[in-house]
């Protein structure tokens, strides 16, 4: 619902990058700020690394869980990233956009395609992009999660994954220290979705209200 509570679809709001290029810096900000986001939590088989919560940055599940959790098709997405198994869980997603909630997620090329498939008229996609190659690979490093031998083999990865940028709705460059601006950009994008003609359900009722006088 927006000011004058004219119904509308929820949005499922796509966050994509190179590894370390900031798509879970920025979803968190967006979270952060708008009470009226909710994040989707993914599961993925891969091991918790230090700093993180189960049930707050994934859930943490065995493969044979996820193998499961696909069968039954609790997974509105599923992909291998490094090697490891990610998806998306149907239910909370389903529950916030039939509701005309909005809620976004920070997933890889391979779900947004199964995304576009599935999803379509509710997804709105943002590819994020570092400024430089040098800075991505720095700010693998900063991070600090994972060994020499992997902050190597993302950066191999990046200029492959780099190349679906041309398969989302918009681009963001994440210019170096200035997050600021990046988040800024993606809450303008969802705020226009937000009042997109055919996303606002609602309009032909409220402007034949408008029109009889009410
Ligand atoms: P991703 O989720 O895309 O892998 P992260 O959000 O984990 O990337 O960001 C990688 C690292 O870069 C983190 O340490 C984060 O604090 C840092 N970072 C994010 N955005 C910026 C920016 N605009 N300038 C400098 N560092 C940034
Ligand atoms: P990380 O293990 O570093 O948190 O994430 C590795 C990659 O997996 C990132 O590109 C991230 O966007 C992607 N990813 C995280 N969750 C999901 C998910 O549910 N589905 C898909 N397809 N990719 C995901």
């Amino acid at each position: 619902m927006n000011g004058t509570d004219i119904a509308r679809r929820g949005i499922l709001l796509v966050l994509s990058s190179p590894s370390g290029a900031g798509k879970t810096t920025i979803t968190r900000e967006l979270v952060a700020r708008d009470p009226n986001l909710r994040i989707s939590v993914s599961v993925t088989t891969r091991p918790k690394r230090a700093g993180e919560v189960d049930g707050q940055h994934y859930h943490f599940i065995t493969r044979a869980r996820f193998d499961d959790m696909v069968a039954k098709g609790e997974l509105l997405e599923h992909a291998i990233v490094f090697g490891n198994c990610y998806g998306t869980p149907r239910a909370p997603v389903e529950a916030v956009l039939s509701a005309g909630g909005d809620i976004v997620s920070d997933i890889d090329w391979q779900g947004t395609q199964q995304l576009k498939a599935s999803v379509r008229g509710d997804l709105v996609s943002v590819f994020v992009l570092p400024p430089s190659m040098a800075a991505l690979e720095e700010r693998l490093r900063t991070r600090a999660q994972d060994s020499p031998d992997v902050v190597r083999a993302r950066m191999a990865k990046s200029t492959d994954e780099m190349s679906h940028w041309p398969e989302y709705d918009y681009v963001v460059v994440n210019q170096n220290d200035d997050l600021e601006a990046s988040v800024r950009r993606v809450q303008a994008i969802l705020a226009a979705e937000r009042v997109r003609r055919d996303r606002q359900t609602g309009l032909a009722d409220f402007v034949n209200r408008l029109r009889s006088g009410g």
